[in-house]
């Protein structure tokens, strides 16, 4: 079976079979990664080649914290305002779509935010350049969501703040395309993509942003005694941290992010090219800004959704409906999805067409 959801999404196979070989026994303690203490040596060097792989695979300096968290990265829109507003108390933030907007609505919460700009007109089919941001000097960073989950929207570009901290949600494009992490004050990344289990998420943070939290913040929030602690400040999710390594190991066998960006390039690519040469489906993007992760489409009849999609599980081909908010169908094609399940779904589609259109 090929599984399209949008997260949690499809591991590498290898990654699942080893974690199953391993699972009782890892490397003959006679104990499961999940039964061992965070502080053991094994745990240890478990967390630290986990961090070292990811360092390597995204160039991450020693400019960098590391932080592997817990919440997901719905935590993180409050975390990121708590720590980084510092005095000024304003963020600026960019709206490209509901993820935006989740982030937006917390970090209101806290932060006197300005919403530099906004595609939500356009019903989040563009990114709006950079030209016509209404930035503020003086925020203490901007935020932005560089892949837009539900939408299908991604940004070609990494914007320019000049001396203002770029923040980023990379939960569904992490790792999928080469990025210039120097660029970024602050990565932020839930797992279950292109990562490992949810719950986890990872942060970058450029060390100079760190001790910079409001005095209200709760300790397991605060990005400093995370990176204090090694992200052992409390009993860590250790088993979702070793999966990610194990992901990360894989990514690293298969090229890195540099033969992602390929696959990833070629995969969507030819979804794309099938959906554009059809008159039954259709995709809404500005074609410069869509996903390379992320493929929402509709079909011409609506009525058809049903038998589309029960079609597609008949054929292994699963969790193909789209987000409730904006209906029809979405594939996420993450760097686990082989490109022979993007052929699948093109073969699938192509078939459901003669067969209905
Ligand atoms: N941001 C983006 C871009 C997402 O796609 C998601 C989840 O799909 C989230 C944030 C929320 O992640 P979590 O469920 O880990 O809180």
């Amino acid at each position: 079976a090929y599984n399209f959801c949008a997260g949690p999404a499809t591991l590498p196979e290898p990654v699942l079979r080893q974690a199953r070989d391993e699972m009782l026994d890892w490397r003959g303690t006679g104990m499961s990664v999940m039964e061992m203490s965070h502080r053991s040596d094994e745990f240890v060097e478990i967390a630290d080649t986990a961090e070292k792989d990811l360092r390597e695979l995204a160039g991450i300096s020693e400019d960098y914290s590391v932080l592997f968290m817990q919440g997901g990265a719905s935590s993180q829109f409050a975390t990121v305002p708590l720590n980084l507003l510092g005095d000024t108390g304003r963020a600026d933030y960019i709206n490209t779509g509901i993820w935006s907007k989740k982030a937006i609505a917390e970090a209101s919460r806290y932060a006197d935010v300005n919403v530099a700009a906004s595609s939500e007109d356009s019903g989040f089919t563009t990114v709006p350049l950079q030209e016509t941001w209404n930035t503020r000097a003086d925020a203490a960073y901007l935020h932005y969501t560089p892949n837009e989950t539900i939408g299908g929207l991604e940004y070609d570009f990494v914007p320019d703040t000049g001396s203002v901290p770029l923040v980023a949600d990379m939960s569904s494009t992490m790792l999928s395309r080469p990025v210039d992490v120097s660029k970024f004050g602050l990565i932020y990344a839930g797992a279950q993509k292109n990562i490992g289990p949810s719950g986890l998420v990872v942060v970058i943070i450029r060390k100079d942003l760190l001790g910079k939290a409001r005095a209200e913040t709760p300790t397991m929030m605060n990005y400093q005694v995370l990176a204090d602690n090694g992200s052992m400040y409390n009993t860590p999710a250790t088993y979702s941290w070793y999966l990610a390594g194990l992901v990360f190991k894989w990514l690293k066998e298969q090229g890195g992010v540099p033969a992602m960006e390929t696959l990833n390039r070629r995969k969507s690519g030819k979804l794309y090219d099938f959906i554009d040469n059809s008159e039954f489906y259709a995709n809404p993007i500005e074609p410069r800004f869509r996903s390379w992760m992320n493929i929402p489409f509709t079909l011409a009849d609506e009525a058809l959704n049903g038998a589309f999609l029960e079609g597609a599980e008949a054929r292994g081909l699963l969790n193909l409906k789209g987000h409730r908010s904006v209906g029809g169908m979405r594939a996420s094609i993450y760097n686990a999805m082989p490109e022979a399940g993007v052929d699948a779904l093109i073969d699938y589609m192509a078939g459901f067409v003669k067969e209905h259109g």
